[in-house]
């Protein structure tokens, strides 16, 4: 059955009708922009420009953008920063530890000291080089941009208390990790405590079938005190130990790709939205689209509130320049010119418009995860 019309597949894949149209004549196909056409033909088609589909149901598709289907040639990969994002039960420490390792390598003195609050930083370890982390709000922006094929995350640091064991939260951030394929690094906090059990962590998480170091597993753990900074060298170094089995790589010689990890309206800055690059270079100037969104790069900004001049991959950097506000979980492509950033953002407004006016049963997710 047909499920989709080339008009409508083309603004999906933020393609252009017309090279849809040749395309698929040039696969013996002669059907015109208003014709629908089958799963099969659109998976063909959708492959053929370099993207991915999902088949949603029997008559709804997804094109998801896939950085492995659009990999770049591997003699052009670079080593990068791992991006490690902190997880785990309400007041078990996330933050605390974020903090904990933020404060103990920032070099002292730099930019006078003033660090904005950006959703992401880099630390400069001793051991371990350079880590970016993410300070992701919660869990719900991990899932909501793994849900749109905008994986970000490589490894996952999961905090479990020591004195409250394994909770709801953490329970959730298990499966999420599962899901995404993600692997963790268990840090059981708060061992100054007293009624500190953290060989009772190791065994509930047994029953979760993560199997620890310690308990003859593979999963890393490492006791620590986010307060007292006990045990965070360990950490680093185990975190550097993942990262180099992963041999994280990136192009960075191309137009850049990057993640929105977090954006808002700024007084004065217009929107501003907070980006992990994930290949290319990012510079001062680019034209892009971001979600429904486009732009000119105005600023680059570091997580001390520097200016750059680009950034590079695995780097998270505030962004200005925006139309608008773009969500978290949106994908920054640089595109050629600004008649093209325009085309493709108002064609994903007009469809984002369309879902709300009309309900359709098309999910949000569908419409956003489609990319130049
Ligand atoms: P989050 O909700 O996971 O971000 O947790 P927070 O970092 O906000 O910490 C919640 C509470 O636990 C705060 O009062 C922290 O001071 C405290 N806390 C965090 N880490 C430790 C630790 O290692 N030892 C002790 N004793 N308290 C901690
Ligand atoms: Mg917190």
């Amino acid at each position: 059955p047909e499920v989709i019309t080339v008009q409508e597949l083309a603004g999906r894949m933020a393609e252009k009708a017309s090279d849809l149209v040749k395309a698929l004549f040039n696969m013996g196909m002669p059907i015109t922009v208003n014709e629908a056409i089958d799963q099969d033909t659109a998976e063909l088609l959708v492959t053929e420009f370099g993207h991915i589909m999902k088949r949603v149901s029997d008559s709804d598709i997804d094109i998801v953008h896939d950085e492995e289907t659009e990999k770049d040639d591997p003699a052009t990969l670079k080593p990068r920063p791992p991006v490690v994002a902190v997880m785990g039960h309400v007041d078990h420490g996330k933050t605390s530890l974020l903090d904990a390792l933020r404060g103990e390598n920032v070099t002292a003195g730099e930019a006078g000291g003033i660090t904005q609050h950006i959703g992401a930083y880099q630390v400069k370890t001793k051991k371990g080089g350079v880590i970016t982390f993410l300070d992701t709000p919660g869990h719900e922006a991990f899932t909501q941009m793994r849900q749109r094929g905008a994986s970000v995350t490589d490894i996952v640091i999961l905090v479990v208390a020591a004195d409250d064991g394994l909770m709801p939260q953490t329970i959730e951030a298990i499966k999420h990790c599962r899901e995404a394929n993600v692997p963790m690094i268990v840090a059981i906090n708060k061992i100054d405590k007293e009624g500190a059990n953290p060989q009772k962590v190791r065994e509930r998480l047994l029953e979760h079938e993560i199997i620890v170091e310690a308990m003859g597993g593979e999963v890393q753990d490492v006791e620590i005190s986010a307060l007292k900074k006990t045990n965070l060298d360990q950490l680093i170094e185990k975190l550097a130990l993942q990262a180099e089995l992963m041999e994280l790589s990136a192009n960075p010689d191309r137009p850049a790709e990057a993640v929105v990890v977090e954006a808002q309206l700024d007084k004065g800055r217009g929107a501003v939205a907070t980006v992990l690059i994930k290949r290319g270079t990012l510079q001062r100037g680019d034209t892009f689209v971001v979600g429904a969104e486009s732009g000119k790069v105005r600023a680059v900004i570091d997580d001390h509130g520097k200016q750059l001049k680009k950034a590079t991959p695995g780097m998270p950097v505030e962004v200005l320049g925006l139309s608008g506000v773009p969500s978290a979980g949106d994908v920054l492509t640089v595109v050629e010119n600004e008649t093209r950033a325009r085309e493709v953002a108002s064609y994903r407004k007009e469809q984002q418009n369309k879902a709300r006016t009309t309900q359709a049963p098309v999910s949000m997710e569908n419409l956003f995860s489609s990319v130049a």
